[in-house]
């Protein structure tokens, strides 16, 4: 049975000109409030059966004035996104058409929906966990493919699966230290509970471990590797971003920066997403160098994970290509040697006293010769050629990445006390809170307040 609440509504399409919108209303009113606006004939919405899609109008009962032509989804509790009554409304105007209806189903009893209060629903209602609904979260905001498949295995709940394993081990050796002071007549049974819990807490912690590895790669697959392109003018880069773009079908994002639109450009190269920086400096200036200087250029490139420094191999190595040899030196940094189709003119082996041989790359962006093995350094660049297990679980949400090193403190903890001849029953207030920090992730224990944030960060609508 779902926990009572009243019937919100909203908008649950993306916001611009889409060919329909959909508004969502959720709650035991769902249906009644549904009736009062639709109108066909003399049907009867609530009359109708679960999971059947109904066309006719929506009109405002006052007035009686037509709103939009639609199509109504019932969809009866349980078996729903949210748990409860759900209704979708269909409509087919423009953005106009979706906000006269939702604006006439909040007039009719609904209340607006806040942003992510369905998918808190969901999770309230038990429908789903807490990393679950953060994944839908994910998966609205996805940029990539990688990123998609990512967050949909964790909505599948496979790191939810994970974590309760752990949780369960963590409690069976809670009890089994329960059990073992219940019999103190056993005279080695202070050494043997040490023993099991200092084990069992170098074990589970190890796995955490192997699961935070995997954060670092988790963070790119979600968020795109910040790549720099550069080099001096005229050697190739808007070319070679051109050759990105169009490839790899770029997903171009814009953010609201404080005085003007940035364009974030992302491309999946071999499924590694690429968030390129500064793509509109390439595009409207031929000389990032002298546009924004060494000094800033290095600033701009702190930002990045990947520098990707393009040189035209038809002329030799200039002062201002040796300047920005200097200057990434410390990144993870792929040479591309342009132009491979015009006479050599670059000391390779020059170059090659420079830089990692590994990490040079002849291209021509005329011919597109070495462009797949430009594709492959990038991909084994970050994740030494293992991309494509499939249902890896992968950590990359910033939160669970804070609990999981929590935990770990809290097994440390656990280790140190017994080693220091701490009492067992102190011990154990380490190891529960190991169980609990775990359980944060799923939120199997979790505070009122978080849930509340963390929904607050989802879009209107979901
Ligand atoms: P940028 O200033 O570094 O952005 O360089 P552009 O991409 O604008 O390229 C400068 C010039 O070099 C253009 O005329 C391109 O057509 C040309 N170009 C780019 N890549 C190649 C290449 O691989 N071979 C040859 N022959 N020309 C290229
Ligand atoms: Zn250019």
């Amino acid at each position: 049975m779902a926990i009572e609440f009243d019937t919100i509504a909203a908008i649950s399409t993306p916001p611009g000109e889409g060919g329909i919108g959909i508004v969502r209303i959720s709650g035991d009113e769902a249906l009644e409030i549904a009736d009062r606006i639709y109108q066909l004939g003399s049907k009867n919405l609530k009359e109708q059966a679960s999971h059947t899609i109904h066309y006719g109008r929506v009109v405002n009962p006052k007035t009686a004035e037509p709103i939009d032509e639609v199509m109504v989804s019932i969809m009866r509790a349980p078996k729903t996104y949210t748990r409860e009554d759900v209704v979708e409304i269909n409509t087919h105007g423009g953005i106009v058409s979706v906000n006269k209806v939702l604006e006439t189903v909040l007039s009719n009893g609904a209340r607006l929906a806040e942003p992510g209060e369905f998918t808190k629903r969901a999770f309230l209602n038990g429908r789903i966990d807490l990393s679950q609904a953060e994944a839908v979260m994910d998966v609205i905001r996805a940029k990539t493919d990688k990123a998609m498949h990512m967050a949909v295995t964790q909505l599948d709940g496979n790191l939810s699966r994970l974590i309760r394993n752990l949780r369960q081990e963590i409690l069976n050796t809670l009890a089994q230290v329960e059990v073992n002071i219940d019999y103190p007549e056993y005279d080695d049974v202070e050494e043997m509970t040490s023993k099991l819990l200092v084990e069992k807490a170098a074990q589970v912690k190890a796995q955490v471990e192997s699961l935070l590895e995997t954060a670092s790669q988790g963070k790119i697959l979600r968020e795109g590797l910040a790549t720099a392109i550069i080099g001096r003018p005229n050697v190739g880069k808007s070319s070679l971003l051109n050759v990105l773009l169009k490839e790899e079908k770029a997903i171009v994002t814009e953010i609201a920066g404080t005085t003007r639109d940035v364009i974030e450009e992302y491309v999946s190269v071999k499924g590694v997403p690429l968030r390129l920086i500064d793509t509109a400096g390439i595009r409207e200036t031929e000389d990032i160098v002298e546009r924004i200087g060494v000094e800033r250029s290095r600033k701009a490139l702190s930002d990045a994970d990947l520098v990707l420094l393009v040189f035209n191999q038809s002329e030799p190595l200039t002062p201002e290509d040796k300047l920005l040899l200097k200057a990434t030196e410390e990144h993870h940094r792929i040479i591309i040697l342009n132009k491979m189709d015009l006479e050599n003119k670059l000391d390779l082996n020059e170059l090659k006293t420079m830089v990692d041989p590994s990490s040079i790359v002849y291209t021509s962006i005329v011919t597109q010769a070495g462009l797949t093995e430009l594709e492959g350094k990038i991909a084994d660049l970050f994740f030494a050629g293992n991309t494509g297990e499939k249902d890896a679980t992968y950590v990359s949400n910033i939160r669970h990445i804070a609990l999981l090193n929590d935990t770990i403190e809290a097994f440390d903890d656990v280790i140190e006390g017994i080693e220091t001849g701490m009492p067992v029953d102190l011990v154990q207030i380490d190891m529960t809170r190991a169980w609990d920090l775990l359980g944060e992730i799923t939120g199997d224990s979790v505070q009122d307040e978080l849930i509340t944030q963390l929904f607050s960060q989802f879009c209107l609508g979901k």
